[in-house]
């Protein structure tokens, strides 16, 4: 068990489905932003819209006065309409609104994201407010883990995201082929033929990652794949197949990719992972401890790089000696160059892994990533909803 959650877990605003015709319902208050959005109309309305928006795929972002924190860009429905008016606000199709939610039920203020890509205007305007559309992931690197605010904002980001990526993947229906259209706020789609309706929902794609451990619980198998940066090792992971169970893809991706036969599979704790590829904006990692009943290795030289067993103690030197911190303050500090204008760079993608990990010959994933968790916990055993202890009692789930 980790005790804060993993990164983009956590999201600090929940939607609520009050009645239609409540100002604050979804449905409502897509019409009434819609309309405030495009009419001439001021002043204070009720709910009160916070809106953060995106430019393909990226939310806009804002650098603090002092400490190297960035915020997430909310603007007020005023702040939205100055910077939309120019450009053709109306244009903006439903696809473009995704209603996120509130904090709590008292609350007047409901939290939206807008999709800009399309409106160019805005981006100049933001500029002189010290504003950025930044990545993602470079946002993900920049946020300080023990800052639960930060981490807060984070899962809001990466929510927003998956949703608005959605919409771009599903533009059309996949039974019939005719346009969908945007229901319920953006959180669900629907064939627009009059024959068909057909109903769709944001798709979740579930990837397994495991932490392969041998038989007397001394060393794991960890990877690489060519893609990584020089020296990172990690969990293997791969996505489930249909009529496949959790526990069956553990074990079939594992011996597929380094011919080890897993017996137990435990579970530990899961991620939602907004960042992946393109076509895939809402992964679910689920991580889990994977027991080896084989030693010997014999890696699939398509699928990796390498795989390789490693100690306790040289698993624990990379972990001691990686510059977690570092590489946090680093992205932290380019989030605020780019917020500033020093820095135009949009992708910092390259800069991912910037932990630099001199000292140790091997460095494992940042601790935004589920990875990092499946094998600090492994080295410092920690254990997992007990059954750490209990699989030392009563044997194998191996059946299974
Ligand atoms: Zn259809």
């Amino acid at each position: 068990m980790i005790s804060n959650p993993h990164a983009f877990a956590g999201n600090p605003i929940r939607s609520k489905t009050p009645k239609p015709s409540e100002p604050a319902s979804p449905q409502y208050a897509v019409q009434t932003l819609k309309t405030l959005l495009v009419s001439g109309q001021s002043g204070p309305v009720s709910p009160d819209f916070r809106i953060l928006p995106f430019r393909k795929g990226r939310p806009l972002a804002g650098s603090a006065t002092e400490g190297l924190k960035w915020h997430l860009g909310w603007l007020s429905l005023g702040e939205c309409k100055a910077y939309l008016e120019s450009s053709e606000a109306g244009r903006l199709s439903d696809d473009a609104f995704v209603y996120l939610g509130c904090k709590n039920q008292e609350d007047d203020v409901v939290y939206w994201a807008i999709d800009v890509s399309e409106v160019s205007e805005l981006v100049t305007e933001l500029g002189a407010r010290h504003f950025c559309f930044v990545e993602l992931r470079t946002l993900m690197v920049a946020t300080d883990w023990a800052d639960s605010t930060a981490m807060g904002e984070l899962a809001i980001a990466g929510h927003a995201r998956a949703l608005l990526e959605w919409h771009n993947t599903s533009r059309f229906c996949g039974y019939c082929g005719c346009k969908t259209v945007a229901a319920e706020a953006g959180r669900r789609k629907q064939c627009s033929s009059e024959l068909c309706k057909k109903r769709i929902y944001p798709r979740v794609d579930p990837v397994v990652i495991m932490l392969v451990i041998d038989k007397d619980n001394d060393s794991v198998l960890l990877s690489r794949q060519s893609r990584f940066v020089p020296r990172m090792w990690s969990c293997l992971a791969g996505f489930i197949e249909p009529g496949e169970s959790l526990e069956e893809a553990v074990r079939r991706e594992t011996w597929e990719e380094t011919g080890i036969e897993v017996g137990e599979v435990v579970y530990h704790s899961s991620q939602p992972w907004p960042v992946g590829a393109g076509s895939m904006p809402c992964q679910l990692m689920v991580g889990f401890f994977a027991y080896a009943k084989t030693l010997e290795i014999n890696v699939d030289k398509e699928e990796l790089e390498d795989a390789k067993w490693h100690s306790r103690e040289d698993v624990r030197k990379a972990l001691t000696f990686a510059e977690y911190k570092k590489a946090q303050l680093t992205a932290a500090a380019k989030v605020e160059q780019m917020c500033k204008g020093v820095e135009k760079g949009q992708n910092l993608s390259a800069d991912f892994n910037v932990e630099s990990g001199e000292l140790a010959p091997m460095f494992i994933p940042g601790p935004f990533a589920i990875a990092h968790h499946l094998i600090s916990s492994w080295v410092n055993e920690v254990p997992v909803n007990g059954v750490e202890a209990q699989k030392q009692a009563a044997g194998s789930l191996s059946n299974l």
